[in-house]
């Protein structure tokens, strides 16, 4: 009795251990995964700030964002100086404070001011910045490292603490996909698609918004 108690329990513990891993395994994101183990680090911030952007306060003031978004061109051929020329002509129907891409992060916009890339009400309440899409697997890992490090970078700046926004609609990293969803403003779904597409062609395996966030928080404890 004693021996089948024992061998209940060690196959029950097995159960654990395997499902255990399983679970590990498929919540694991490939793109995270190869960031870490190629020890791919993010660039520094280049600020090129241009005083040509209109300077409006935030629905709580100047300098009191409320979260991020993330975004994608949607373009792509366009460079990051294609992208920045473009906006600095076109401000007058929308701007964003930055851009990324695998070897620049490129301030444009005073942070301290709302700019105009998600409509509203997410424009009076969010920092927002663009990434351009890339052509291969390194240069996407680079970008999306970029991208997660400038996310926690501002959160910080702006004494925010990291929380997903994506599934619930509530808190400080969105995705302009999920400020369409939950805030309106307009039908976008950006940066999902991209990051679905680069994921799945180089990684084998989609790469979601909250992977994503999980390289913000680990960027975040890192700063
Ligand atoms: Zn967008």
């Amino acid at each position: 009795m004693k021996n089948k108690l024992i061998k209940i329990g060690t196959i029950f513990f097995g159960l654990l251990v395997f499902f255990g891993l399983w679970g590990i395994s498929v919540n694991a994101s490939a793109v995270n995964n190869y960031i870490a183990s190629h020890k791919i680090n993010h660039v520094s911030i280049t600020k090129k700030v241009w005083g040509g952007f209109p300077h409006s306060k935030y629905r709580h003031g100047k300098g009191k964002p409320e979260g991020v978004v993330v975004h994608e061109t949607g373009n792509t051929s366009s460079t990051i100086f294609d992208e920045i020329a473009y906006m600095k002509k076109n401000y007058r129907n929308a701007f964003v404070h930055s851009f990324v891409d695998d070897e620049h992060i490129i301030n444009i916009a005073n942070t301290d001011y709302l700019c105009w890339g998600v409509g509203y009400p997410g424009n009076a309440r969010f920092l927002q910045f663009e990434q351009v899409e890339m052509h291969t697997k390194k240069n996407f890992a680079e970008e999306v490292e970029n991208a997660a490090y400038y996310t926690a970078y501002l959160l910080k700046e702006y004494q925010l603490k990291p929380n997903d926004a994506c599934y619930d609609g509530k808190g400080t990293v969105w995705s302009h996909g999920s400020v369409a969803k939950y805030l309106g403003g307009s039908d976008h779904t950006d940066p999902v698609g991209y990051y679905k597409k680069c994921g799945k062609k180089y990684f084998h395996q989609s790469y979601t918004m909250k992977q994503f966030y999980k390289l913000v928080v680990t960027n975040y404890h890192n700063l």
